[in-house]
């Protein structure tokens, strides 16, 4: 049975009342543009005030249709009533302790579940963190320490984070990088998704620049993100667990934004049966709250007391948010994540058909991206752009990844009738285009 909550009060589809920005919206990101960093990437001023399922309210009382979970988070819908009083409860008992120092046993639970759950052949171990970033920058420490090496493979293309050892993993964007360095050493970026880019590192690499005895860790994205959604050849991600078990390496598996049901299974790995050695996650995992986990084999968990730790990572609150949500994952929004992923896709490709500007969509489950083309055929960042402009003043929430794709990545309780709105919104947009 679907979970999702039937007494909402905001109106299931788009209801504008006011021009966008509205006053109260303007007002707050001028106050905005004053006092945060001016490096956060904001596409259009959406200021919002309250969330349910799938819909968000603005503080001038506009609702949007939101199709990006504020970027692939709140997995089990904005507000899930089940998540909300489990947090409400916990909070009212313990908001934190530090599970680095002391013991409480929500933290001890979760990591039961995903212990359990994760893909590998005997349970796992967990340890908790805050964030995606924090959860790779973690995982290539543990790679490092168990392997005793210190060389990492990475994929342009790849986003895993913005501190330092996650930015170096990173192989996205220049402007994520530039005048940062040094960044860390060792990490080689190779192309994603291809047999070719792995034959050139077996063929290549291996045999002149990167000793494969010294390669610590290759981190791959089941289903490259932010890079544009792309799903890797068949065959890509079994032929690096190859790889990796030919040389000692370990396969370290990020999906902090293909994880926690988006692709209809708990990780996108699992639609490969591909085991890793460790899995990076964060993101959906608490519905919303900052969480995120490293799960490793337990063999390779071997770094003693000391070597690694947080304050906050693991906060009780957060912890019952994620047990929820891997209740609710279970209950039905894994399922609907599959079906209405298809509904999207089969409603994208007959957009395609129509606006052939507009490649056929790609992904898996609430994880689907089309590309925009120019009349030429070349990648088209601005008709992208203004497409996502457009659909914000239609009361839709888009948000672009990739060369020049948008990504669908809606709350995980997204209906029927609710895919359609953004199909409709979408081929309104896209008919004006060609006009
Ligand atoms: N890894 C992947 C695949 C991501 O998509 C992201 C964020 O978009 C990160 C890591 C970094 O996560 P965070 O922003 O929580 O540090």
């Amino acid at each position: 049975m679907l979970s999702i909550p039937t007494n909402q009060s905001l109106p299931r589809a788009p209801q504008l009342v006011t021009s966008l920005p509205g006053k109260k919206a303007l007002a707050i990101v001028e106050r905005d543009r004053t006092v945060t960093s001016p490096s956060y990437t904001r596409d259009y001023p959406l200021v919002v005030a309250r969330g349910e399922g799938c819909m968000l309210e603005d503080v001038d009382g506009n609702v949007f249709l939101d199709m990006t979970a504020g970027i692939a988070v709140t997995a089990t819908g904005h507000a899930h009533p089940e998540v909300v009083k489990e947090i409400q409860s916990q909070a009212a008992r313990l908001l934190h302790m530090s599970g680095t120092d002391f013991y409480y046993e929500p933290m001890v639970e979760l990591a039961e579940h995903l212990a359990i759950r994760a893909p590998f052949p005997h349970g796992g171990r967990v340890f908790f963190t805050n964030s995606g970033a924090e959860s790779n920058e973690g995982a290539m420490k543990l790679a490092r320490y168990y392997t005793k090496r210190s060389l990492i493979v990475a994929f342009l293309g790849a986003f895993h984070g913005r501190t330092y050892g996650a930015m170096s993993l990173t192989g996205s964007k220049t402007v994520q990088r530039a005048h940062f360095g040094p960044l860390v050493p060792g990490i080689t970026h190779i192309p994603y998704g291809t047999h070719a880019s792995l034959d050139h590192l077996e063929q290549q690499l291996f045999n002149t620049i990167l000793p494969p005895h010294e390669v610590a860790a290759i981190i791959v994205e089941p289903i490259q993100g932010e890079g544009g959604y792309i799903v890797p050849e068949d065959g890509f991600l079994a032929r690096i667990r190859d790889i990796c078990n030919r040389h000692g390496i370990l396969m370290v598996v990020d999906e902090v934004q293909s994880g926690m049901g988006r692709t209809g299974r708990l990780f996108a790995i699992e639609h490969w049966g591909v085991m890793p050695d460790i899995i990076t996650t964060a993101k959906g995992l608490a519905s919303g709250l900052p969480l995120g986990a490293i799960l490793a084999r337990p063999e390779l968990m071997t770094w003693p007391p000391g070597s690694h730790a947080t304050t906050f990572g693991g906060n009780p609150v957060a912890c019952v948010a994620a047990i929820t949500t891997l209740r609710l994952l279970d209950s039905g929004l894994m399922s609907n994540a599959t079906q209405m992923g298809e509904l999207l896709k089969a409603g994208l490709t007959k957009l395609h058909e129509k606006f052939p500007r507009m490649s056929r969509p790609r992904g898996i489950g609430l994880m689907v991206a089309v590309d925009l083309f120019d009349a030429d055929g070349n990648y088209d960042i601005r008709l992208r752009d203004r497409i996502i402009q457009s659909a914000f003043l239609h009361g839709l929430l888009l948000l672009g990844c990739g060369k020049a794709a948008i990504r669908f990545c809606p709350p995980l309780v997204i209906e029927p009738d609710q895919i359609q709105t953004a199909l409709d919104i979408l081929a309104e947009i896209l008919h004006l285009e060609r006009e």
